[in-house]
């Protein structure tokens, strides 16, 4: 347990975060400290054909160690942090054999982890939980998925014991800032299926996510002198108001959960003479998202209708546009490489917990790239802030899982 200790350690205590204002890839240079320390680690432990591309995209394999044929399967996790929250200057705190009580992060800026607000932390009791020192978030997103991938594929090295196919491993930038599968070579990764290890709690097995759009919505108004403004005057900020009121005011995130899609106003910057509006749009099932698409293209479209003969002209533009697609369309017809994980865990006394993530992975992306790639749990909580922590024994089980997979894999392939 110190081994996994030490090496998520090691990860966690480098600033990789990423930068979403950036047009390079990674995002940030400092991403490359973790990368090529990883590259040196995964030939150290004695992978092949490790490789790191000019974007920092590191891969390697695994070879197989059975006669037999075995569809190669792979493992990915993403090695940047999110900017939300800072990461520089981690000072990870070990709090062993928790005992259910509050957990003081930082005690001169009173900052607590408490099990009465975060309640997930009571399934923990007795464990090893690895916290923050309340002035960083942690960064087990996703380092514990890199943590968790390093030491199966060590493990499986030191136990040959473990039959298994050809495994591959993908570690990539600027998955927070959402480019993660982006420059991810698919083709060059070869392999039939990959799991990301990048989900929360402990049995997460997940291969629904949203499918997700935007919209930005431009209002033009008219300035002038608000003495002589009368029927003169547009104020785009009221019309922007007006817009958002018009929406469905109970279809937004925190009214909402499970399948519930939304909508969800998240920027509006204005002055009289032009507001912008933008907002997210999210649906699991792919009618109903194309359905809230129209619906505010329409609103935008009366809008115009209403106004325009009053202001002399469309008073607002409206752009729509997609960004990700829900995985299950992908998945589904390879259900056998869920049916696996499922059966890893259960065989390692894991409660599976199959649910639709709120939100994209970059399996998604990559499902749509031509690699299904389900999501399972690495095991931290309180992702992007500085009540994040990870309990010891998640990361352990997570490992585990990774090495059953291989194994399963290998054995339903006779
Ligand atoms: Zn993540």
């Amino acid at each position: 347990m110190q081994h996994i200790i030490d090496r998520f350690i090691s990860y966690v205590t480098v600033d990789t975060e990423s930068d979403s204002s950036s047009n390079t890839c990674p995002s940030t240079e400092k991403q490359w400290d973790l990368a090529n320390k990883l590259v040196e680690e995964l030939k150290q432990i004695g992978l092949e054909d490790v490789t790191i591309d000019e974007n920092a995209y590191i891969m390697a394999t695994l070879p197989s160690n059975v006669d037999h044929e075995v569809p190669t399967i792979g493992f990915i996790a993403h090695f940047d942090t999110s900017p939300d929250f800072s990461g520089a200057n981690v000072k990870p705190q070990i709090v062993e054999n928790y005992d259910g009580g509050d957990i003081v992060l930082n005690e001169e800026l009173n900052v607590v982890l408490s099990p009465s607000y975060f309640k997930d932390l009571l399934q923990y009791k007795g464990q090893t939980i690895i916290t923050t020192d309340g002035t960083t978030l942690l960064g087990a997103d996703d380092k514990a998925g890199i943590t968790e991938i390093v030491s199966a594929m060590e493990y499986l090295i030191q136990h040959p014991e473990i039959k298994h196919g050809k495994i591959r491993i993908g570690f990539t930038p600027d998955e927070e800032i959402g480019r993660g599968a982006h420059l991810f070579d698919v083709k060059k990764f070869g392999a039939e299926w990959a799991y990301t290890m990048d989900g929360s709690q402990i049995g997460e097995l997940e291969y629904e996510n949203f499918n997700a759009g935007y919209a930005k919505l431009t209002f033009n108004g008219k300035s002038v002198h608000p003495g002589y403004a009368k029927g003169k005057m547009v104020n785009s900020i009221l019309l922007a108001n007006k817009f958002i009121s018009k929406l469905p005011k109970d279809e937004v995130p925190q009214k909402t959960t499970g399948y519930e899609g939304f909508f969800h106003v998240h920027t509006v910057t204005g002055s009289i003479e032009e507001s912008v509006v933008e907002l997210i749009i999210r649906d699991h099932n792919l009618k109903k998202y194309e359905k809230r698409k129209k619906l505010v293209a329409k609103l935008a479209n009366k809008f115009n209708k209403k106004h325009a003969k009053k202001f002399g002209g469309p008073i607002v533009n409206c752009e729509i546009g997609d960004q990700y697609f829900n995985m299950r369309e992908k998945v589904e017809p390879v259900m056998h490489i869920v049916d696996i994980a499922e059966e890893a865990m259960k065989q390692l006394d894991i409660k599976p917990l199959i649910k639709a993530i709120r939100g994209g992975t970059d399996g998604s992306q990559l499902s749509y790239m031509g690699l299904p790639c389900p999501n399972i749990f690495a095991g931290g909580h309180n992702f992007h802030g500085k009540y994040e922590y990870v309990p010891v024994e998640s990361i352990v089980k997570a490992t585990q899982v990774i090495v059953k997979i291989a194994e399963l894999t290998a054995a339903k392939a006779k």
